[in-house]
């Protein structure tokens, strides 16, 4: 058996709101990685794994090919993903992970007297994540278009380029400095677990489950 069938391959954000999450639930799990700033790979000491360094945003795809096995993810890239891109991504997350909460929500500009999910009907929303927003419009029997923009989304509605916009939300004061206000939370986010749909190894699959273990030990003795 070559190696490469027995380290289970994990992708993780290698900077970002997702890696300080990921490597401290690794660190919980009583895992140590070494990793060097500019490294692409890391190895887990303790476990035959392999940890990816990556862009998060790359991380669905990578597990959807089976080039990485599993992948600590925002569930909002992923839903986002399933919805639009072109992999072929499992409906439900293998498990929730608890850390890198944050909302969407749908905010319009201060005064513009909003009075409930109608006041959309006919108006254009700019935002990262038209397939989460898209999805939601459907569910409240609502037309609107969805402008695309992979950042700076708060300048939009200045721009009038679209009447409200959707992003994600923490404390609501980039909201606030660009005279918006959130009105309806759409969806809520938090760090998921994704595993290929490629089967694994028995000696991966052996490696995932005393990960997935370890994983839940910790959970465990959070509540
Ligand atoms: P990368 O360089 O890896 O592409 P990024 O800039 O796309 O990073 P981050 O800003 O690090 O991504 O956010 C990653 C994920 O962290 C988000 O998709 C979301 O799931 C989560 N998150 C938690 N809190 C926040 C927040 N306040 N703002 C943005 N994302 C947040
Ligand atoms: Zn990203």
């Amino acid at each position: 058996m070559s190696s490469s069938d027995s380290i289970l391959r994990l992708a993780i954000q290698k900077k970002g709101r997702l890696a300080d999450g990921s490597f401290e639930l690794l660190k919980r799990c009583g895992l140590t990685i070494s990793h060097g700033k500019d490294k692409l790979y890391a190895r887990v000491e303790e476990m035959p794994i392999d940890v990816l360094l990556v862009r998060d945003d790359d991380i669905p795809a990578f597990v959807a090919d089976g080039a990485s096995d599993i992948g600590i993810i925002g569930q909002n890239v992923y839903d986002e993903q399933r919805l639009t891109g072109d992999a072929d991504l499992p409906e439900e997350p293998e498990m929730r992970l608890g850390f890198s909460g944050c909302r969407l929500c749908i905010a319009v500009p201060k005064g513009e007297g909003y009075d409930g999910a109608n006041w959309l009907e006919g108006k254009r929303i700019a935002t990262s994540y038209p397939g989460i927003t898209q999805a939601w419009l459907k569910d409240q029997g609502i037309n609107a278009r969805t402008v695309v923009m992979n950042g700076a989304v708060e300048i939009a509605p200045r721009m009038n380029i679209g009447e409200a916009i959707c992003d994600i939300v923490s404390t609501g004061a980039t909201l606030d400095a660009n005279g918006l206000m959130p009105v309806e939370t759409i969806y809520r986010s938090e760090a998921i677990l994704i595993k290929s749909p490629h089967r694994l190894s028995d000696a991966k699959q052996a490696v995932f489950d005393s990960l997935l273990k370890r994983i839940r030990g910790v959970q465990d003795s959070r509540e």
